[in-house]
């Protein structure tokens, strides 16, 4: 019996899409963020969206999931790069004027609108009227702060930046601890899950870069982070297949992969906040 139930469950555990760094995983890079404003930002940031950490704002775009008449959104929570493809291409491709085709292009289209761009504004209040959705706290640019809180997070995400036939290996069924998942789960959250530590604590344990750092990471561009999350990818891949379960067929994740991959977790998460106080110290300072 067991035998014929098996591939139906695998099955229902790859249609699973799951959608962006889990909660925590958002809040870590928000709650960085914060961390790295100045006192200017810091303000005008509270006058705009009230006196919540950004950490509260950065699952917003998660939230919406929920109701369909945002799902003009998804595309926005990541790009599919595969290897026969260079990003360079498929933004060239994928690029509409007026639009916005993926992660890429989301951040730098509010990263700008916040810049105070009346183009980029008179957009995204006509997309939102299209599709009637009401703007977060009724303000366009409250909006578009949580967004581009979110997405930066997400381009950090290495599988986020994923190859298009595996879903950013949502379709790559894996055992994680004896437990059917995916390899997109997995980075997305049961790596920072399994940490036990709550967002903030993760913070205090991994908010320590050296002042060089800090100053390269910010000076990149936003091609260069999707870029960066592309060079990850062959080797989390890789890793992946060490170990295949006997029974089930799949690769099984334990405790060596965590081992391995965590780092390369806290140094996205933490590039993510740096660089995402960069932008907002610009646009709001
Ligand atoms: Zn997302
Ligand atoms: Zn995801």
């Amino acid at each position: 019996m067991k035998k014929i139930l098996l591939p139906l469950c695998l099955l229902v555990a790859c249609s699973a899409f799951a959608a962006s760094w889990g909660p925590t995983g958002h809040r870590i890079t928000a709650e960085i963020a914060q961390r790295h404003l100045t006192d200017k930002a810091q303000k005008a940031i509270r006058d705009l969206a009230g006196p919540y950490p950004l950490a509260k704002l950065s699952t917003w775009a998660d939230e919406i999931r929920s109701d369909p008449a945002w799902d003009f959104v998804k595309p926005w929570h990541y790009i599919s790069v595969d290897e026969d493809e260079t990003l360079d291409a498929v933004l060239k491709r994928d690029h509409k004027d007026g639009q916005i085709a993926n992660v890429v292009e989301a951040i730098q289209f509010f990263y700008a609108l916040l810049k105070g761009d009346a183009a980029n504004t008179r957009i995204f209040e006509a997309m939102m009227a299209e599709h009637k959705v009401e703007p977060l706290m009724g303000s366009t640019r409250a909006t578009a702060l949580a967004l581009l809180i979110h997405f930066v997070g997400d381009i950090h995400q290495p599988l986020h930046v994923g190859r298009t036939y595996d879903l950013g290996g949502n379709k790559i069924a894996v055992l994680w601890f004896g437990e059917k998942s995916n390899l997109h789960e997995v980075w997305d959250e049961s790596m920072i899950e399994q940490q036990k530590l709550s967002y903030t604590e993760f913070v205090q344990f991994i908010d320590h870069p050296a002042e060089q750092d800090v100053r390269t990471w910010q000076s990149d561009g936003v091609e260069a982070w999707a870029q960066e999350s592309i060079g990850h990818r062959k080797a989390l891949y890789a890793t992946a297949y060490q170990k295949t379960d006997f029974t089930s067929g799949l690769p099984t994740l334990s405790y060596e992969y965590p081992f391995k991959n965590l780092p390369v977790v806290k140094d996205r998460l933490l590039k993510g906040g740096v660089r995402l106080a960069a932008l907002l110290n610009q646009a709001f300072g």
